[in-house]
């Protein structure tokens, strides 16, 4: 690979993105604030609940005792932890070695994905754990055995698509002095009902699981 195509990387990408700039700022538009991508401490390991977790949103009511168990994980990774998640998915979706465009169009149901790509690419590029040459992407050995790791502490593809989803829904929470409903988060801990104004704790109430749209990967 020659260095022009190792720097031209970044611009290819974002001409996809059809951005130039600003992808700190977006990328923080889902979820909880994120910072700039690295491969912190934050454990992956509570994932390894979230088949659990996933059966008791199933139900259009989600009791008490289900919301408070995606509130906790999602809490419990922590944006550091998210950016691994995020970082460990582009690595498992490289796998054995794609063209970008590819990889580019992989998960539309995530709006910004292409916006995520393009930071953990380069992200991934800098640790030495992927490798691009001829418009393609590939794992460097190194990317094999983070990516292996990242899979015992708690990662799967399976796992983090759960996340990203649960991330971006908004189940509706009944207030329980007016009984409207308030869209909120998942990890939301309150709300203030936007009818009455009054506070409401989403862990005691009832909430209404959004209507699911699971997503899946186009490809392997
Ligand atoms: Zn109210």
């Amino acid at each position: 690979m020659s260095e022009a195509q190792i720097h031209s990387l970044p611009a290819r990408l974002l001409a996809w993105c059809g951005i130039g700039n600003g992808l700190r700022r977006a990328s923080g538009h889902c979820g909880p604030p994120a910072p700039p991508a690295t491969l912190g401490r934050a454990s992956l390991a509570p994932l390894k609940g979230w088949r659990e977790i996933a059966r008791g949103l199933e139900g259009p009511v989600v009791p008490p005792a289900a919301f408070r168990r995606i509130s906790g994980l999602l809490r419990v990774l922590r944006p550091d932890a998210v950016e691994r998640g995020r970082l460990a998915l582009l690595l498992d979706l490289v796998g054995a070695g794609r063209p970008l465009e590819q990889l580019a169009d992989m998960l539309p149901e995530i709006a910004e994905w292409r916006l995520l790509l393009a930071r953990n690419l380069n992200e991934a590029e800098d640790l030495g754990l992927v490798m691009v040459a001829s418009s393609r992407v590939r794992l460097s050995r190194a990317g094999r055995e983070r990516l292996a790791a990242l899979e015992a502490e708690g990662f799967s593809r399976e796992a983090w698509l759960f996340i990203e989803r649960c991330l971006r829904e908004r189940p509706e929470a009944i207030c329980s002095s007016c009984a409207a409903p308030n869209r909120i988060h998942w990890y939301w801990d309150e709300f203030d009902c936007r009818r009455c104004g009054r506070r409401n704790a989403t862990a005691t109430g009832s909430v209404v699981a959004p209507p699911r749209h699971r997503p899946e990967p186009h490809a392997g």
